[in-house]
């Protein structure tokens, strides 16, 4: 059996003042069916990392640079997210291959280096509503996962994976349970094929998950929790969407 994940990704959203209120709400919380945690923007690591010091709830960001130090400006390795003691990390979310470019080989290659360090990527998969009309929905997600499951090898078991049509995200366009069902069932099969951890994995669903519809969704059985955009900005939702796991 696997236990529940639920993962806030606040975004670029939030403020010093802002954050204290909702991370102590969310410490605040009694004890929770799901793990649960929250991916922060970076100068706010060290709040997150102090108000959720002693709680359950882990914390971590939201992207990590591919390398490991030297003349990058701008960017942040997974060595400093670890020694802010980050349990995980997003990587290769819809709005970083859309914004930014990020190709698969990218992503998967920042799955390695956080793992390396010892923080649990998220790794994000999903097709666009284009794709998903144009009938390339498995085509597309199996192509994200496949070049992290050749670049992590054995210990591709240890990440997590999230689910996210792109056409869900901020959008309220929920995927029906069944649409993300079979999306999950796809991607499990696909690390069966490569770990034998995978029946232990956590796969997470994510675009526009709230409070109302998280239940019928944590529900199927491929989908272990969810990755929580605008829901996750407020305590009381956010801790809905925990509790319905
Ligand atoms: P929303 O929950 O706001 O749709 O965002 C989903 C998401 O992108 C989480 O990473």
């Amino acid at each position: 059996t696997r236990q529940p994940l639920v993962v806030g990704n606040w975004k670029m959203h939030g403020s010093h003042a802002v954050n204290e209120q909702l991370l102590e709400a969310l410490k605040a919380a009694g004890p929770l069916p799901a793990e649960a945690a929250v991916c922060v923007p970076f100068p706010y690591l060290a709040q997150a990392a102090e108000r959720l010091a002693r709680s359950p709830i882990g914390w971590g960001a939201q992207d990590v640079s591919v390398h490991a130090q030297g003349a990058y400006t701008g960017e942040v390795s997974a060595a400093m997210l670890a020694d802010f003691g980050s349990r995980y990390v997003i990587v290769g979310h819809s709005e970083r291959r859309q914004y930014h470019g990020e190709t698969d080989q990218l992503v998967a290659d920042k799955a390695k280096v956080a793992l390396a360090k010892g923080i649990t990527p998220i790794v994000c998969v999903g097709e666009t509503l284009a794709q998903r009309e144009a009938g390339e929905t498995e085509a597309v997600v199996k192509r994200q996962l496949s070049a992290v499951i050749h670049t992590l090898g054995p210990c591709v078991g240890e990440m997590v994976v999230a689910y996210e049509p792109v056409w869900a995200i901020g959008t309220g366009l929920t995927a029906t349970p069944e649409q993300a069902q079979a999306v999950h069932a796809l991607l499990r099969a696909q690390l069966a094929a490569a770990s034998p951890r995978a029946g232990q994995m956590r796969l997470l669903y994510g675009g526009s998950v709230k409070p109302d519809n998280a239940k019928v969704l944590f529900a199927q059985a491929d989908i272990d929790g969810g990755l929580i955009g605008g829901a996750a900005l407020k305590a009381e939702d956010f801790l809905a969407i925990c509790r319905a796991a």
